[in-house]
This record gives structure tokens, sequence and C-alpha cells, in this order.
């Protein structure tokens, strides 16, 4: 029998968790899968975290020395960040066209206005969102600029923190171009070898990945309390799914013109970071399916995705901001009309880009910048906890819908960025057991 692709397989212990998580819903089973399923969950989440320091060292390292040549470093370094910021643009100003052409906030009646507010506004989870935001808020303008630096990579790896250990890395990488091919040589071998380690981890874990998928979304499932809440709030939904289906077609536009790649076929390839991007709602936790995917199934070299990869699930975040201006709007059609002004939607270009740049890669990560965003243009203080009570019963899902687009986004870059340096080639996927036979 031919071997089921993995995304199909993927599909199918979503779809199966997704059915576990409503039958223990309707037998009060919540707790079983908090205690007995979740936890499987949990445990693929920790092993992705697990690799992706060492494999954002071992491929940028190798993928820098490889370059041969520092210039050809800044050429990439300008290409990414000028066509991150580019679709960044591109999707909050549909974020922002949707949401005034629909106005889903508008005419939202009063009673339903006020349920969601008493169920949410002091829900732990809100108060938690307004305290990070307030925290963020308080640091100096340069401290985004300060933090790319460590001061101890050592800390830095085991904070996880990804643009010091990019940072790290090119700094690494850009001298052992410095001190000549001989002496750095063996250095870059012991990281090369990383490489393929790390690589084959991530073909293991992905082995788990469908078991995986039925553990975390049977725990969303169980998370879904208010359903009339939640039908309530659809029209907003549509508007934020509706945007980034959008955003999905503009980067098959770009694949099909500047990467001469067929969209379906890039699709079929990159569909289990996606899934799992869904799954986990974290394209930080992706990052390293992500990688695998680009390098092994799309081609792209490692020198290019070892960089445009780890610097776009940090700093490119074209579903997050979409959602954000959409969000943002949506709250002010509800509770402050008055602020929705041409001049205020402009400030929100601006602080979104920033906001979705500053934007941790975690779940949830997005709807914090929004409460900077929404601070940016002078919304009351007192309706934010209102504002974030309205869209917080849907977030969950949303979240796992945009950051599928952010993974979605971050590997076009990376294939156009390696198209455009002749960094594209054939891939060759390896299978987990390329060497078992040897071995076993
Ligand atoms: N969960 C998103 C990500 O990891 C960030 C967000 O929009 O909350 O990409």
């Amino acid at each position: 029998m031919k071997k089921l692709a993995l995304h199909w397989k993927i599909i199918i212990g979503m779809i199966l968790g997704i059915i576990f998580g409503f039958i223990m819903n309707a037998y009060n089973g919540q707790k079983f899968v908090t205690d007995w399923v979740a936890p499987f969950g949990t445990i693929f989440i920790n092993l992705l975290k697990l690799i992706a320091v060492p494999l954002i060292l071992a491929s940028l390292i190798k993928g820098i020395s490889d370059l041969k040549d520092i210039s050809k470093i800044r050429d990439m370094g300008l290409r990414t960040i000028g066509i991150y910021i580019a679709t960044t643009l591109v999707a909050i100003v549909i974020g922002l066209s949707i949401v005034n052409l629909v106005k889903p906030g508008t005419g939202m009646p009063q009673d339903t206005i006020e349920k969601i507010k008493l169920k949410y506004e002091n829900d732990a989870g809100v108060t938690d969102k307004l305290m990070k935001a307030s925290a963020q808020k308080d640091a100096g303008p340069l401290q985004a600029l300060v933090d790319i630096f460590p001061s101890n990579i050592f800390q830095s790896m085991a904070d996880a923190s990804m643009l010091q250990v990019i940072f790290f890395a090119l700094f690494v990488g850009i001298c052992l171009l410095l001190i000549g091919e001989k002496k750095a040589k063996p250095m870059i071998d012991i990281f090369d070898s990383l490489n393929e380690v790390v690589m084959k981890m991530v073909d293991l874990i992905m082995l788990f990945a469908p078991y995986a998928v039925f553990a975390l979304m049977a725990n969303v499932i169980i998370a879904f309390d208010d359903t009339t809440i939640l039908a309530k709030l659809l029209q907003y939904a549509f508007c934020v799914v509706g945007g980034l289906l959008l955003m999905i077609g503009f980067y098959m536009m770009l694949v099909k013109i500047y990467g001469k790649k067929s969209p379906m076929w890039f699709l079929n390839k990159i569909s289990p970071a996606q899934l799992l991007a869904f799954s986990t709602s974290s394209s930080a936790a992706t990052l390293p399916v992500t990688m695998e995917r680009v390098e092994e199934h799309l081609g792209v070299d490692k020198e290019v995705s070892g960089f445009v990869l780890p610097v776009g699930a940090t700093v490119n975040m074209d579903g997050t901001s979409l959602y954000q201006g959409i969000a943002a709007v949506f709250i002010m059609q509800v509770i402050w009309p008055e602020g929705l002004t041409f001049s205020n939607q402009l400030v929100i270009i601006l602080t979104a880009l920033l906001a979705s740049i500053g934007s941790a890669a975690v779940p949830s990560a997005g709807m914090v910048m929004l409460v900077i965003v929404l601070e940016s243009i002078g919304f009351p203080p007192e309706l934010l906890p209102i504002g974030l009570a309205l869209i917080f019963a849907v977030d969950r899902p949303l979240d796992m819908c945009r950051t599928v687009v952010n993974v979605t986004g971050d590997a076009t870059v990376s294939m156009l960025v390696a198209k455009s340096l002749g960094k594209l080639h054939d891939p060759k996927p390896k299978e987990w057991d390329d060497n078992y036979e040897a071995v076993k």
C-alpha cells in the first residue's frame, strides 16, 4: 500500500482530535483531556523547541561560511528585510480595507456587548494581556535594538532569544570567513554535521506529529465553552479569515510570478509546517519543521533558509498584522466610533507593522501587541479591557489561522530570496530511515 503522505496523516490526527474534543465536551471529560491527552501535545512542542536553537546555530553558521563572500550576506539581509516589510504592509492594507468595507462592528446589539463584557472583561486571559502590554510599553525606544545583542550566549540560548542567537551565529559565520578556509574547516565541519543531526531529529519528531496534533486539537476544543458568543462574533472572524486567505493568495501569486513554481506544488510541500502552525499557534515552535520543509522539500539552500526563516519567525508576522488592523478597527466600530478617522488608520498601519515585528512568535502574542496599537491612537484606557473582551472568545482560532499565514509568509519570502540569489535548487528530501538499514 502506498504510504500516506505526512500532511494527510496530520490532517486525520487533527480531525480525530476535534471530534474527540467535542465528545469530551459533551460528556464533561475536559479534565480527562487536560490530564491524560494534552501532555502529549506539550511533549511534542517541547521537542520542537528543544532543537530550534541548535538548528538555527548550525544551519546559519554553516550557511554563512558557505556564502564565501561578506557582500552576499549584506545583499541577503537587505533583500529579506525589504520583502518582509513590503509583505507586512500589504497584509495590513488588506486587513484595513476589508474591515472598513464589511464593517463587522457597526450595529452590534447592545445586549451582546453587555454579555461579552460581563463574561470576559475581568477574565484572567484579558488582564494578563493588558499587563504584558504595559510591561512592553515601559521599555525605552531603542530597547528592541539593544535586545539583539547578547551579553551571554548561553543565556540567550536558554531563553531561546531568537534574534540574539541569530546575531551570534552571523558573527561566528562572518569570522569563520575572515580566518580563511584552512583554519575554519574543522569548525564548519562540526556545524555541518550538527545540522544533519538536527534535521534527522526533525524527521523523527515528525513521526509523532499526527498523534501530537490530535492532543493539541482536543485541548483547544475543550476550551470553547460558550459557543453562543462565538457565533455572535462570526462576522468579525470571517473578516480576519477572509483577509488571511487573500494573503495566502498573494503569496501564491509571488511564488508563481517571481519564484516560477506552481503554487500547488509549493503548498503541498510546505503543508506539514502549515498544519503544525495551526495546531500549535506558534511560529517559533513550528520553526524547525518550516526549516526542514523549506530546505529539503522546496530546495532552498541553507545559507538562505538558515537566515530568512528564523529572522522571519521573529519579525515577519503578516497574519498577525492583518489581524491587528482588523481587530483594532472592529473594536473601534463597536465601542469608540469617534476614533475612526483616516489619520488614526494611518497610525494603525505604522504601529501594526512595528507591533508585528515586536510580537513574540508564541500563542496570543498578537493580542498583547494589539493593546499597544490601540494605545498609539489614543484609545481610551478605561475601554481597553472591554475592547479585548470583545474579541477574546474567538482569539484562539484566529491565532491558529494567523500563525499559518505567518509561517507561509516566511517560507514564501525565503523562496523568493533564494531565487533572487541563485540559491534555489532541486529539492532532495531525506527520510528518517535513509540510513536505518545500515545501523539497525
Ligand atoms: N501566534 C502567532 C505566531 O506565533 C503570533 C500571534 O499572532 O499571536 O506567529
